[in-house]
């Protein structure tokens, strides 16, 4: 019987077994499964995690991650003071077109680095976007602030790779949070103190103040009223008159314009001139002003009056706009006044675009007849090597030159040296701000050809400009 039963017995316990090592090896599986899934999202999570918080280039935290973590900081914060600082390298831009973008990423990085080895504890930074940074700060006052800031600088200053030296400049926008806690407030105020500064090529830091917020609405508010006042005819061209320092007659005059605006006022260019450049406005306010001059030259020709040359102003912005000549041309054309009547204006600030291009350009202005002059020489970037280079009819000696005269005998020697020189490379000289008697027999004794400033008489509208000229009552 017992040994009957044996095989049964043996049958069920290897059965049993079998059944357990199916459980076993399912259980395994399962787990095998899950642990392999879990792993899967861990991994995802901590690269999306990776993707959300952290800058792929510099490896440091991006806006998200800063702007969570300086929540936290600021709503636990004990008595500690804190600052939003917006930073970003000055003319970053030819970095990446000079040297490349590698380069250009190298500087990236080794500025994040830095500013991180600048970072007290408790203060935290990121990479907003391209070469734009942020840093939560501890803050005790401005002086203390800045003291650091131009350390800071001074340590980034020269950035090293492959034999080459590049020289980093900042600009920074500073808020201070005060009893603030809203971040994404004092990240929009500090970028708004950023930009206020923007386009200063050495270290500068602004903190935002209410002075800035009115002129940044300001700066708005032209910006939405500039295309308007444009079709409305509240852009207004006055004249002032260039004195020819043998006759002592008019000469010639300057096209200036004005803004007479229904709602601000009435503005002179310094106000809203810089704004319309840097929004490329200024393009289309040009030749406005040209046009306006075309349709003046074109009435005194048809009327039998003896035209003079009017000279305007002409941004740098058009030297990069390849139809500027045709529009040029387009325009004496429409109005059928000889090209030789206008004298184009031009500041050296163009050669920092592209010098071959603006040189190219201005020979073919020249062969199109335009005299061509030289605006504000003298003040800022002059360069002597210029001269050689570019085709120029008139060199405008700027008026800051002119202020000196009275005091300073060095002053007088250039000017009179400039004057000898144009006439050796057969350039006109106007110098411009000519306030009183003294400067004007100055000019006149080192044979300056031609004068305009205060003395004879000031910008004024055409209707005064046209009485003037037909009286010419302000020579003296
Ligand atoms: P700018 O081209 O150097 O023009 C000369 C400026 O000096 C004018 O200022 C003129 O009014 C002023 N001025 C003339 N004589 C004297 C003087 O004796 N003393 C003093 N202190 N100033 C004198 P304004 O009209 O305010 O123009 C300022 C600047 O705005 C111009 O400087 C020019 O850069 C720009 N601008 C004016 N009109 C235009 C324009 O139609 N297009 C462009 N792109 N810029 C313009
Ligand atoms: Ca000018
Ligand atoms: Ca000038």
């Amino acid at each position: 019987m017992i040994s009957k039963n044996i095989p049964l017995l043996l049958t069920n316990v290897s059965n049993s077994m079998q059944i357990s090592f199916i459980i076993a090896a399912l259980i395994s599986i399962i787990v095998a499964i899950l642990f392999f899934y879990g792993r899967r999202k861990y991994l995802h999570d901590e690269q999306m995690k990776e993707i959300t918080y952290i800058d792929s280039l510099t490896g440091i935290w991006n806006i998200n991650k800063f702007s969570i973590e300086a929540e936290d900081i600021l709503c636990n914060k004990d008595s500690r003071n804190f600052a939003v600082l917006s930073m970003d390298i000055v003319k970053f831009r030819y970095i990446n077109d000079c040297y490349g973008h590698e380069m250009g990423d190298s500087v990236l990085k080794y500025v994040a680095q830095k500013i991180e080895d600048n970072l007290y504890e408790g203060e935290i930074f990121a990479r907003t976007s391209c070469d734009k940074f942020v840093i939560l700060a501890e803050y005790i006052d401005q002086t203390q602030t800045v003291e650091r800031l131009k350390d800071a600088c001074l340590q980034l200053e020269n950035f090293e790779q492959n034999n080459q030296t590049i020289k980093l400049c900042f600009n920074c926008g500073i808020f201070v949070m005060e009893e603030q806690s809203d971040i994404v407030l004092g990240l929009d105020k500090a970028d708004i103190a950023r930009k206020y500064i923007k386009g200063k090529s050495k270290n500068s830091f602004a903190f935002f103040d209410s002075k800035i917020e009115q002129e940044l609405i300001r700066q708005k508010e032209i910006e939405d009223g500039m295309e308007k006042a444009l079709e409305n005819g509240e852009f207004v061209v006055y004249y002032q008159p260039k004195i020819d320092l043998t006759t002592m007659e008019i000469s010639g005059a300057e096209a200036l314009v004005r803004w007479d605006s229904s709602k601000h006022g009435f503005l002179n260019p310094c106000e809203f001139v810089p704004i319309l450049e840097q929004n490329g406005f200024i393009v289309d306010l040009d030749f406005y002003v040209l046009e306006q001059v075309c349709a003046l030259l074109k009435k005194w020709i048809d009327s039998g009056i003896k035209p003079i040359c009017i000279s305007v102003n002409q941004s740098r912005k058009h030297l990069s706009n390849s139809a500027y000549l045709k529009k040029l041309q387009c325009l004496t054309e429409k109005y059928n006044v000889p090209s030789e009547l206008i004298e184009l204006e031009l500041t050296e600030s163009m050669f920092f675009d592209n010098k071959e291009v603006v040189v190219k350009t201005m020979k073919n202005m020249r062969k199109l007849g335009f005299v061509l002059s030289m605006d504000d020489f003298g003040s800022g970037y002059s360069s002597l090597n210029l001269l050689k280079e570019i085709p120029i009819d008139v060199l405008k000696i700027d008026k800051s030159f002119l202020e000196e005269t009275e005091t300073s005998e060095k002053t007088k020697i250039i000017i009179e040296q400039v004057v000898i020189m144009a006439r050796k490379l057969k350039m006109k000289v106007v110098c411009e701000g000519v306030e009183t008697q003294e400067q004007a027999d100055f000019l006149k004794k080192v044979y300056c050809d031609t004068a305009q400033g205060y003395l004879y008489a000031k910008p004024m509208s055409l209707m005064d400009f046209v009485e003037t000229l037909e009286t010419q009552k302000m020579i003296s």
